[in-house]
């Protein structure tokens, strides 16, 4: 009898499963009494605290202002008698260090009674306040000596502590920020709140400015889409670059891709659905408002969004739903892959990061008003992001700069990696007639003076959308594209704030004691437009005429993640972090030290398996067929021969690739130039004389599930 493959035996069981049942019954459990219901929210704790420690607490979370540490027991009773009343036995302090994912410390709630046949529930407010992981294993970028590798986690109250369910049991979790016992920041979450301070207190400046002296804190708000690849599960387990890389290393265009649209915005299957379901409910119930759900462009490619909140609650809200998509997947048979760049030749994975500044008082600053007022301010603050991009262009390439990512920028279906801003036609207009204002004092059309002119009504709604570009104004936020889908937003979060923040004080310097506001707006703007508005461009970001274009500009094109993370440290990056206080000199080159570290690494694991998979899967492979061609050409007269010499051609080519991929691999060091520039090439030839071969190898034979199988069943 014929042994089936294990690839075939999959695609069989598969196409057998039994259509998904029911999990979820929204007649007897509505998701409005879901949402929040495993989160230590606002609610709970005015419910569960004293008055005077519910507003004090309230100050800290929603106006910034110092955790008064006298809070803290009162707030560890609460947390803890609500966690138990649902079932939690252990707490962990939940960080984000420099890896980008999450990592937790459980501890149990429970001590030892002293007698040997207790045990006694036990929460202080020391230890929700801070906690101490042993953090040697955690990246550091040199900054400490693993002997000295105490870290510490401190609890954000302004990120809602949480519960995880697991059919075992239930953990308390607790946002912290994690740093060194010296003081080093050694995590994401950090930098964004430090940087939300920093931008507060501008904002404020410029609120001012413009009359608003009683405003609320100023925040900045974000809203992530996460796009993503689910594939079966049985696929993700019989391909090693899958499970180890995240994304297949070999591969073979599918005969069907992305070439009809016909997946984009398309039914969402069955089954995805079923898992779309539980994961919307599993994140309402952590109080993480998902809110729009589509197919994506890639066939087996979908998008989830939330609706947007403060920065920091919204960066940690993300590594949750990456969490959540991932383990739901599991449940449902399926693997989700966060990977940029899973498949070649098809879309890749992005995470637009939706950003603006806000306040309950004023709303948010980057909605154009009503009224010529309002608008003169939004024009400030517009004006102060494009200053803030062109000037730091490269810094915001580096905090997307991946190994993941790399494959995914530039290649013409995501942003490039030059760094640009639509505006939209209305407010480009709006824009270049303030710019051409200053030149004349005549009111002809196309000149605009700010609070002389009554401001013409400003775009409402981005009515035009622009998917090519890396950063886009769109109506009343900007969307920052070109952050990749398996990252943390916290770094760019932190980049575009305290960018932010630099313009807006810029800014202010100039207006502050101005006698006459609007033509100092006026002038300030105006100086923008000329020194930065280069950076405005609504055209097309993939076009060949728009890289010559940008060359022409001066704007940078910084490729690769190689070339992309030293602005992590140049003078202007330093400068701006250390005068608003986000990161020191030394937290900075930590940073680029561990992301090089990272890409070097990522690098060679995926080298690893191109080797692994050349030599021990598709080689062997190539000759026994060779031989087998060979042979029977002898019998058949030649026929055979065409075929077996494009085998060996192939196979001659993988060897060869594969020698050099050794080679380069064994000399790159910790050089990232050097696997950029060797190793990531030599990975490709190899590839394409593996993908070659799957082209001419009988399909019984070869072991890896194909494009085809991984991205059309479901
Ligand atoms: P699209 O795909 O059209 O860009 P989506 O609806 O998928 O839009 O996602 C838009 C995201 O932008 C959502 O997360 C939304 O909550 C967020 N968003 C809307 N307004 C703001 C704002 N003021 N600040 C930050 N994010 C915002
Ligand atoms: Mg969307």
């Amino acid at each position: 009898m014929k042994q089936q493959s294990s690839r075939a035996s999959a695609v069989a069981d598969i196409a057998s499963r039994p259509t998904p049942t029911r999990t979820i019954n929204y007649h007897e459990e509505s998701p409005e009494d879901l949402f929040g219901v495993n989160t230590f929210s606002l609610a709970v704790m005015e419910q569960t605290l004293g008055a005077g420690t519910y507003s004090s607490l309230l100050e800290t979370i929603q106006d910034g202002k110092k955790l008064d540490g006298k809070v803290a027991d009162e707030v560890a009773d609460a947390m803890r008698a609500w966690a138990m009343s649902k079932g939690a036995t252990h707490f962990t302090h939940v960080f984000y260090p420099l890896t980008g994912f999450t990592a937790e410390k459980h501890d149990s709630f429970y001590d030892p009674g002293g007698d040997g046949a207790t045990a006694i529930s036990k929460f202080k407010g020391k230890t929700l306040i801070q906690g101490e992981p042993d953090a040697s294993s955690f990246p550091n970028g040199g900054i400490r000596a693993t002997h000295t590798a105490r870290g510490y986690t401190a609890w954000d109250p302004t990120s809602p502590a949480y519960l995880i369910e697991n059919p075992n049991g239930t953990t308390l979790c607790i946002p912290t920020s994690f740093v060194s016992w010296t003081g080093e920041a050694l995590d994401k979450k950090t930098p964004v709140l430090k940087s939300m301070q920093a931008l507060d207190k501008q904002a404020r400046r410029i609120l001012n400015l413009f009359g608003h002296k009683e405003i609320a804190h100023v925040s900045a708000s974000a809203g992530p889409e996460q796009e993503y690849f689910l594939i079966d599960k049985a696929f993700y387990y019989s391909r090693p670059d899958l499970l180890a890389a995240g994304r297949t290393l070999f591969g073979a265009p599918s005969p069907k891709g992305q070439e009809f649209d016909d997946h984009y915005f398309g039914v969402i299957p069955d089954r995805v659905m079923a898992f779309m379901y539980e994961v919307d409910r599993e994140l309402f119930k952590l109080g993480i408002p998902s809110k729009t759900r589509h197919n994506e462009v890639a066939p087996g490619q979908f998008e989830i969004a939330p609706v947007y909140e403060s920065a920091n609650v919204a960066s940690d809200h993300q590594q949750l739903v990456m969490t959540t998509l991932k383990k739901v997947a599991d449940k449902h048979g399926l693997v989700c892959l966060l990977h940029e760049k899973p498949f070649a030749g098809l879309n890749g994975s992005g995470k637009h990061v939706n950003w603006s500044l806000g306040n309950s008082t004023q709303k948010n600053l980057l909605d154009p008003g009503d009224t010529p007022h309002e608008n003169a301010q939004f024009l400030v603050f517009a004006g102060a992001v494009i200053r803030a991009v062109d000037k730091f262009a490269p810094l915001l390439r580096a905090v997307v700069a991946s190994a993941g990512n790399d494959h995914r920028l530039g290649a013409n279906e995501a942003p490039p990696a030059i760094i640009s801003i639509f505006l939209g036609e209305q407010l480009a207009d709006v824009f270049e007639q303030i710019k051409a204002g200053g030149a004349t004092t005549s009111k002809q059309r196309g000149t605009l003076n700010i609070g002389v002119d009554t401001l013409p009504e400003l775009p409402k709604d981005a009515g035009d959308r622009n998917r090519t570009s890396p950063f886009a104004f769109t109506g009343n936020r900007f969307e920052f594209r070109a952050v990749g889908s398996n990252q943390s937003i916290a770094g760019p979060l932190t980049a575009m704030n305290t960018i932010v923040t630099e313009s807006l004080d810029y800014i202010a310097g100039k207006l502050e004691g101005a006698s006459d506001l609007n033509g100092a707006i006026q002038e300030v703007l105006e100086e923008i437009l000329r020194d930065h508005g280069r950076v405005i461009f609504n055209g097309d970001g993939y076009s060949e005429e728009w890289h010559a274009e940008a060359a022409e500009r001066g704007l940078p094109n910084l490729k690769t993640t190689p070339d992309a993370l030293p602005a992590l440290t140049s003078p202007e990056v330093v400068e701006i972090f250390e005068k608003y206080g986000i990161l020191t000199e030394a937290e900075l080159h930590s940073r680029q030290e561990v992301y090089s570290e990272q890409y070097c690494g990522y690098v060679n694991v995926e080298a690893n398996l191109v080797a692994e998979i050349g030599r021990t899967v598709i080689f062997p492979l190539a000759i026994e067929y060779a031989k087998e061609l060979a042979e029977a050409s002898a019998v058949l007269g030649g026929a055979g021969r065409v075929t077996m010499e494009k085998v060996k051609e192939q196979a001659i080519a993988l060897e060869g690739a594969l020698e050099k991929l050794d080679e380069f691999q064994a000399a790159a060091g910790d050089d990232p130039k050097a696997w950029g520039t060797t190793v990531v090439p030599a990975m490709l030839e190899a590839r394409a004389a593996g993908d070659a071969l799957e082209a001419l190898i009988p399909d019984e034979r070869w072991p890896l599930p194909t494009y085809q199988e991984m991205l059309f069943i479901k």
